[in-house]
Formats: structure tokens, C-alpha cells, sequence
């Protein structure tokens, strides 16, 4: 079975979780199908995982999301244009 490893995304923050630690508790509302009660698992799933992450994020100071951003603005700025995906070059304003 796979697992989903879940990284903070700020800068010098090593907090991790893997989702098959989470409990969580399956809507009981669901419909007769199976489809039905998958998907009220699924949004079960969904739902802990969300409040999991919200609750680790909160820990940390606006500051701490600004720096991490403008580190990877100058990242980015430092991989010059090969170093942007060819998707995000193309949303580059153009000069004529
Ligand atoms: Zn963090």
C-alpha cells in the first residue's frame, strides 16, 4: 500500500506526516453503493489530513512563510530562465 509522506513547506521546519498515521473517522451518511462509502471514506480522509496540516501551519509566523517565499523567489531569479518550467515562461508577459 502506498503511503503519502506530507513536508512543511517552510524553511528550516522538518515537521513530517504520513497519512496512514492519521486517524480518521469515515462520514457514516453515505449513500446504499459502495461508491457511496468510498467517497465518504475518501472525504473522511480528506477532511483529518486538512485539519492535520491547518493545525501544523498555524504553529508558524506569517514571517516565516515570507521568508521561505522570498527564498525561492531568489532561487528562482539565481536559475535564470532554464531553471523556470516551460509552462511558467510561457506566462511571461511578452515585450513587443
Ligand atoms: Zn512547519
Amino acid at each position: 500500500m502506498l503511503d503519502t509522506l506530507t513536508v512543511c513547506p517552510v524553511d528550516g521546519c522538518d515537521w513530517r506526516m504520513l497519512e496512514s498515521e492519521i486517524q480518521f473517522e469515515a462520514d457514516r451518511s453515505f449513500g446504499p453503493t459502495l461508491e457511496d462509502a468510498i467517497n465518504a471514506m475518501a472525504r473522511g480522509r480528506a477532511s483529518a489530513l486538512e485539519r492535520h496540516i491547518r493545525a501544523h501551519l498555524a504553529t508558524h509566523d506569517l514571517t516565516d512563510f515570507v521568508r521561505t517565499i522570498r527564498r525561492l523567489e531568489q532561487d528562482l531569479y539565481n536559475a535564470g530562465p532554464t531553471g523556470i518550467r516551460p509552462h511558467a515562461v510561457e506566462q511571461q508577459p511578452t515585450t513587443p
